[in-house]
């Protein structure tokens, strides 16, 4: 649908809360925002894994995109607890005429799945019905099947979690992604046929919203821990984990720490980030990641002070200059020769020179280049520390 696609698969995580937005300085880096998930298959089809409040500038990106009856988007729904369907009703594709959107989710014990959803929009609940939506929307019935749509095939399994909630695999060709949020672990057959559904998959996104510490007081609320992440990870020989639904009263201090502590038992783990991107190349065993705040947004100080510079993993390529200014999380400088975006480099900054302090004061970081541009003879090189 989409001039994106050929021969990858994208990952992008734009809410990965549990249970409430939690908009806050403190969870900055992870993001506030409650699930939801863009794939975009190797032919540069949408699909849309639940419609958590991140659904809601997943929407406005979308502006200018086909998005017609011939390339609707796909939405598939893993439940309909709050923070997997507060964002639906700030859908932008669905107050156009020219979108058609697509929605698939369980038929719940009492209602449809459009049933579901036009509750959502009663009275009082909403200031306007469902009638004011002007794309072309249909709500379509998934149960545990296997079905090929939008060019890959989906696989489903129902996972523990009060009210029920669906695990989906998506195969695009050869590469693997597989969406298990909401899942409490300790249940036959649930555990078993997530492992399955989870078999050989390139990356599994997984429900750790706890500490195996915490968990023992949240027993029956339905999700899980990094532990059994790792656990399944494991059994089920998956390559990437992603850790999924944070809970609202983890910090990114928080988080962080359940990332280390979970990295000593599987060492391909990332927290789940909004505006993380995650690129599956096809016929390549590599999945690479980016990161949102790959740019500064702090205040930058002129600073002129003598920077060293080295490409990581070389010692000859070492280059002095000046940095022309800093801040907490990065710099900018010249160089002789340009340093393509995505290098990692070795900085050390020289705060004072070794007359004035007997020693030198120095600032040592790891850096990856985010801007490349030629500056007169010169290349203008942006960095963020890592
Ligand atoms: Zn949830
Ligand atoms: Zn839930």
């Amino acid at each position: 649908m989409a001039a994106e696609g050929g021969g990858k698969v994208l990952l992008r995580f734009w809410g990965v809360r549990g249970s409430i937005p939690t908009p806050s300085p403190a969870n900055l880096k992870y993001g506030g925002n409650t699930s939801c998930v863009e794939v975009r298959t190797s032919t540069g089809q949408l699909i849309i894994l639940d419609a958590g409040s991140g659904i809601r500038p997943l929407g406005s990106s979308l502006a200018g995109e086909d998005g017609s009856a011939e390339h609707p988007i796909l939405i598939f729904m893993s439940h309909y607890h709050w923070d997997h369907i507060q964002g639906f009703p700030f859908f932008e594709p669905l107050y156009s005429k020219e979108k058609s959107v697509i929605v698939h989710g369980f038929s719940s014990d009492r209602t449809s799945v459009g049933q579901t959803f036009g509750d959502q929009f009663a009275n009082p609940y909403f200031p306007v019905d469902m009638s004011v939506l002007r794309a072309k929307i249909r709500f379509d019935t998934i149960g545990v099947e296997t079905r090929e749509v939008g060019g890959v095939r989906i696989t489903t399994s129902y996972l523990n979690h009060p009210q029920g909630s669906l695990a989906y695999r998506i195969e695009d060709g050869d590469r693997v992604v597989v969406y298990a949020s909401d899942h409490e672990h300790g249940k036959e057959p649930f555990d078993r046929n997530l492992r399955d559904l989870a078999k050989n998959a390139d990356v599994l996104i997984y429900d750790c919203q706890y500490t195996p510490e915490e968990y023992s007081s949240k027993v029956g609320w339905g999700h899980s821990t990094w532990q059994e992440g790792v656990r399944v990870a494991n059994d089920a020989q998956v390559k990437e984990l992603v850790m999924f639904h944070h809970d609202p009263a983890h910090s990114d201090f928080f988080v962080d720490s359940m990332v280390q502590a979970a990295r000593e038992h599987f060492p391909n783990i990332h927290g789940a980030m909004e505006g993380m991107e995650v690129n599956l190349k096809e016929y390549s065993p590599e999945v690479a990641y980016k990161f949102g705040l790959d740019k500064r947004y702090n205040l930058r100080h002129h600073v002129p002070l003598p920077l060293s510079v080295r490409l990581r993993d070389t010692v000859s390529k070492q280059e002095k200059t000046i940095v022309e200014n800093l801040s907490l999380d990065g710099a900018f400088f010249l160089t002789e020769d340009p340093l393509p975006t995505g290098t990692h480099v070795e900085v050390e900054i020289e705060l004072a020179p070794a007359e004035t302090l007997g020693s030198p004061s120095r600032i040592k970081a790891t850096a990856k280049v985010v801007r490349c541009e030629k500056i007169g003879e010169k290349a203008g090189i942006g960095i963020t520390f890592r």
